[in-house]
């Protein structure tokens, strides 16, 4: 089952730069695209992130582009997929899917390790970056 956009066309998903506000500009944003009618939307996991990018920019930011891939696990894994020199569209969904799963065993793994150094710090940071890749799969299955 894929998602659909109003106009019944399928919707792709692609990496696209972002105005945020009329100052911030928000690099590889993860959106459904329609092809038929062009417009596009964000994905939904991605809304909470993005705003909590901004709000660490601060009210004056001197950097007012950046990338969400250096700030977001999956936008990151997204971006790592589509960047990948044998990428191509068709198997795009399932190799995006195997690179979250081995993500997330990768941080299992580091969560364990942290969790046996008692490093607070640490454990707070994987369990921040697991619930980043959670949150998607249920909006895994729509596109
Ligand atoms: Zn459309």
């Amino acid at each position: 089952m894929s998602m659909k956009c109003n106009c019944e066309q399928y919707l792709n998903l692609e990496l696209r730069t972002v105005m945020y506000t009329r100052s911030v500009m928000i690099r590889h944003v993860p959106v459904f695209v329609c092809d038929h009618c062009l417009t596009y939307e964000l994905m939904p996991s991605m809304r909470p992130s993005l705003k909590k990018c901004v709000e660490l920019l601060g009210p004056n930011p001197s950097d007012t582009s950046f990338s969400l891939a250096d700030f977001h696990e999956l936008a990151r894994l997204i971006y790592e997929v589509m960047t990948d020199a044998d990428y191509s569209e068709d198997d795009f969904k399932s190799k995006l899917e195997y690179e979250i799963q081995e993500r997330i065993n990768l941080l299992l793994d580091l969560y364990k390790v942290a969790e046996s150094m008692n490093d607070h710090t640490w454990i707070g940071e994987i369990r921040h970056r697991l619930s980043q890749l959670s949150v998607i799969l249920p909006e895994m299955n729509v596109f």
